[in-house]
């Protein structure tokens, strides 16, 4: 009897998908639903913790397009709340409260994050889509069988197999290793942000429904409250933001540096110790600069996501983002593969489908780094500092839409 990897390495793939975040689930979850045979992959079987919990009024149609009404029991996504707004002392020392009630929706949401990426990867499965996690994307080779232009090689464990696709699609966030693994290089643009990321937790009730943020001298601080109490203690994360080369940044990565930094915070550092939150576990850094690739894409493959452009967690809009160019991305290379049968060649940005996915974009990152690049120029205080003098010179026009 064959078994099911067997078959899995015998089938001629469509698509082959490299990572299984929200770019990936979307794209999966579009193109399976025209038919196409999509092999979704994932290097994790599970992981303990992911960064990304809020999403803007703007993305809950996008969401809800995705995953149905969010809000029904059955979703199971626990703990799930409704936002009120950002409350940020960023341009002055004076609370600004931008609030979500004036917005078409009137709310934004936080969610548990790994439930929320279990959830979408859920769909793609329903949509069809074959889902493979504890597969590590390691090579691709361009093939011409008369049908699939690659040979993907995973390994699971100490095993590599090879699986044949006519398109590959990079999904693999920031690290994007199909993008490096073809040799196109990330552009980092400009900066060298880094999150570090403490959770607390607390037995008295929070029901902050604001993300606070709070700029200071060598970076600066976000704060949400987070779904999926347990065992009556509310969850609470906080991250510090800053450049990875800046001494602040080195004193963040440990508890007694992260802490004395918090001390200088007067909007989020009294928020905690009213409410009795304590540190809970180590604090994780996460890479957060901006950064694209490029080229979004080339012969048979494209990148979607942070693989193909990764932003500044300032934005907020990382999920809304994988989401959108992942259904956009499914759409543009389905209707590529219909228009060329197979063993024919054209599937890069000469063919109109693939061309419109990279216009639109470099159009997307056009109009991010204008609008990150005017939220750190109205900030501004601290110009004798490495952090805002970085970000302060830059010269960009004015934008909404940022936290
Ligand atoms: C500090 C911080 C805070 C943020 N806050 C927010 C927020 O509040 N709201 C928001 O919208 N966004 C936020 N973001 C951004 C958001 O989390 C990302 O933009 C989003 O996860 C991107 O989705 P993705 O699917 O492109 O990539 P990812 O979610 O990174 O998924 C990539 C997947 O690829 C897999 N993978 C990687 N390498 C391989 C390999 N070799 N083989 C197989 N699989 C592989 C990984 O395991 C992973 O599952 C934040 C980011 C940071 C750093």
């Amino acid at each position: 009897m064959p078994s099911a990897q067997n078959d899995l390495t015998s089938t001629a793939w469509d698509v082959v998908i490299v990572g299984a975040g929200p770019a990936g689930a979307a794209t999966a979850n579009t193109m399976a639903g025209f038919g196409q045979r999509v092999l979704l992959v994932d290097e994790r079987v599970s992981s303990s913790f992911k960064l990304g919990e809020s999403l803007p009024p703007a993305s809950i149609g996008l969401v809800t397009r995705f995953l149905g009404d969010l809000e029904r029991p059955e979703r199971d996504l626990p703990g799930l709340f409704r936002t009120a707004g950002n409350a940020s002392l960023w341009g002055t020392d004076q609370a600004d409260v931008s609030d979500f009630f004036f917005t078409p929706t009137g709310f934004g949401l936080c969610i548990e994050r790994l439930a929320f990426d279990e959830a979408l990867r859920s769909r793609a499965v329903a949509a069809g889509a074959t889902l493979l996690k504890g597969a590590r994307f390691e090579s691709c080779a361009r093939i011409a069988d008369g049908f699939s232009n690659w040979q993907v090689t995973l390994t699971s464990g100490m095993q590599a197999r090879q699986y044949r696709a006519r398109y590959l699609v990079d999904c693999s966030g920031r690290r994007a290793v199909v993008a490096r693994a073809l040799g196109v290089p990330i552009i980092q643009h400009h900066d060298q942000l880094f999150a570090y990321a403490q959770w607390y937790s607390s037995t008295n009730k929070d029901d902050d429904r604001y993300t606070r943020i709070e700029a200071m001298p060598h970076g600066w601080w976000y704060s949400n409250r987070l779904p999926g109490a347990e065992r009556d203690q509310t969850r609470r994360l906080v991250i510090f933001l800053s450049d990875k080369d800046l001494p602040a940044a080195r004193m963040a990565a440990r508890s007694q540096g992260f802490d004395q930094l918090l001390n200088d915070s007067t909007f989020i550092r009294p928020l905690l110790h009213d409410r009795g939150f304590h540190p809970c576990g180590e604090i994780r850094g996460a890479p957060a600069n901006s950064q694209r690739l490029q080229d979004f894409c080339g012969e048979a493959w494209m990148a979607v996501g942070d693989a193909a452009q990764a932003y500044d967690p300032l934005s907020s809009q990382g999920i809304d983002k994988a989401l959108r160019t992942g259904s956009h991305a499914g759409h543009m290379v389905h209707y590529a593969l219909t228009d060329c049968p197979p063993g024919t060649s054209a599937l890069d940005s000469r063919n109109t489908h693939i061309h419109e996915y990279a216009e639109q974009q470099l159009q997307l990152w056009q109009t991010y780094i204008s609008q990150r690049d005017y939220y750190y120029r109205v900030q501004p205080r601290w110009s004798d500092q490495p952090f805002w003098q970085r970000r302060q010179r830059r010269d960009n026009s004015d934008q909404e839409n940022f936290r």
